[in-house]
């Protein structure tokens, strides 16, 4: 997609510190981290978010958690844990419309999120 940015630094248009790409999708750190480790797994192919996925895409949404898994691993956060979140639509609080699994970790986590 042309005008979207996740798109973008999957082409390579826009730099971003990518830690692991294959043939379905790129890892990144975020550019305004929450945590001490903060990094987003995408897919390379456009999705606005997880809601366009169907049954079809099973395997790209498994992909990505096991990549975030394994990013976790190598970024050494993997021992004390980590979450997973991927914010959905308006009441989500999502703000780039090209899904992204967030990684967070390096410090306790708090529950409920806000
Ligand atoms: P969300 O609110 O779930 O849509 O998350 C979007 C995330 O993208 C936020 O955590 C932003 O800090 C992050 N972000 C926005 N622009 C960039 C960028 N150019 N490089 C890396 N992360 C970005
Ligand atoms: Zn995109």
């Amino acid at each position: 997609m042309n005008d979207c940015l996740f798109c973008k630094i999957v082409g390579k248009k826009v730099p971003a510190k990518i830690v692991y790409e294959d043939d379905q999708c790129v890892a990144f750190d975020d550019i305004s981290p929450q945590a001490p480790i903060h990094f987003l797994v995408i897919p390379k192919r456009h999705a606005a978010s997880v809601a366009e996925l169907g049954a079809a895409d099973a395997g790209l949404l498994g992909h990505l958690m096991l990549t975030g898994g394994t990013v976790a691993r190598q970024k050494n956060i993997a021992d004390d844990g980590y979450r997973f979140v991927i914010n959905t639509g308006k009441f989500g609080g999502q703000t780039v419309f090209h899904l992204h699994l967030h990684v967070l970790g390096g410090r306790p986590m708090h529950w409920p999120p806000g």
